[in-house]
């Protein structure tokens, strides 16, 4: 009997400039660039064993059995994982994230960047980082980037090309900058980011204009990124949010991951500023809000996320390092 297993560890990213909508869905190549930081708190452990006593993979995913969608997606990634390996068999995959999955904290990214890492590595492979971000990238387009530390780019991708990997563009340790994570609602998100993206792109009037701003938007992120200019940086993060949000809402149903407290909470970061912080809000495809802001703001920062109605739960996070197979 052969058993080869390995554990790996990633961490899940904030896109600064985002990512929606994909220019090949087969290949999963995302339709517009994005920049994220890779975040110290948001964690996911994965073990992955290929073990030929198994008929089928099996997927544990926070203590519990996965959904048969959850493990038909870990099951493509192992596919491609199998497709190098002289004698493949089914795998046995345990992984938990700790922060809540599927609720917009972006589990995805550091779930599929876990699983790559952990996959390839008890396959006996030794892939660059490059073809492990593809991989990575494959099942989920932050996954990519979230095998890296610090900041990372994945570039828009052009039909067809199945290796499309993200890059690194600096460490952790290029910016002490924080982000105050404000918890807006419980529980898993309505419209998932693939579903919602698709009908985005297949409804939204707004979508061609979406992807033709993008690059422009993302220039200027990367630019203030290089400078250390929270100010620029955060505007145009800020505009990159809103004008994927407003594809999301004018598709057809409209898609609107805010509650609420999501309004409370950029009320909380207008204000900080009128008071003089540079904060700058950002949210995925949920209802969370994630504020940027310079590590000696993140304390005030936090507390005036607290105090705002609705808000369950205040997070702080660090730029984070890479940590991936644990050879
Ligand atoms: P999120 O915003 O949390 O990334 P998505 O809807 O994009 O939400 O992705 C959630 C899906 O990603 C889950 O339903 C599951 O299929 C997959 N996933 C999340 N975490 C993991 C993990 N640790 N291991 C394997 N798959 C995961």
């Amino acid at each position: 009997m052969t058993k080869r297993t390995a554990r790996a560890t990633a961490r899940a990213n904030i896109a600064l400039a985002k990512y929606w909508g994909k220019s090949d869905v087969a290949l999963n190549l995302p339709a517009v660039p994005s920049i994220s930081l890779t975040l110290d708190g948001l964690v996911t452990t994965t073990t992955v064993t290929f073990d030929e006593t198994l008929a089928a993979d099996v997927l544990e995913l926070d203590g519990r059995p996965a959904s048969a969608k959850e493990t038909a997606r870990a099951t493509e990634l192992l596919d491609r994982v199998r497709a190098s390996m002289k004698a493949p068999s089914f795998a046995r995959v345990v992984s938990a994230n700790r922060f809540p999955t599927a609720a917009g904290l972006a589990s995805s990214a550091s779930g599929f960047a876990a699983m790559a890492g952990a996959a390839v590595h008890a396959a006996g492979l030794s892939w660059s980082d490059a073809k492990l971000s593809a991989l990575a990238r494959w099942s989920s387009a932050s996954a990519g980037r979230s095998i890296f530390g610090g900041f990372a780019k994945l570039p828009a991708g052009v039909p067809g090309d199945a290796k499309l990997a993200a890059k690194p563009l600096f460490g952790e340790d290029h910016w002490d900058v924080r982000i105050v994570v404000a918890e807006a609602a419980k529980g898993p998100k309505k419209v998932g980011s693939t579903e919602g993206m698709e009908r985005s792109r297949l409804t939204s009037p707004l979508y061609d204009a979406w992807v033709q701003n993008a690059p422009a938007i993302t220039a200027v992120i990367e630019k203030a990124l290089k400078k250390k200019d929270l100010d620029t940086l955060g505007a145009a993060m800020e505009q990159s949010t809103f004008a994927f949000h407003a594809c999301a809402m004018s598709a057809s149903p409209s898609i609107l991951y805010w509650q609420p407290t999501t309004i409370a909470a950029l009320r909380t970061v207008e204000t900080l500023r009128e008071k003089g912080t540079s904060a700058w809000a950002t949210m995925d495809a949920g209802p969370h809000v994630k504020v940027l802001c310079h590590a000696a703001d993140a304390a005030k920062v936090k507390r005036a996320l607290a105090k705002t109605e609705g808000v369950l739960a205040t997070m702080v996070c660090k730029p984070g390092a890479r940590r991936l197979p644990e050879r």
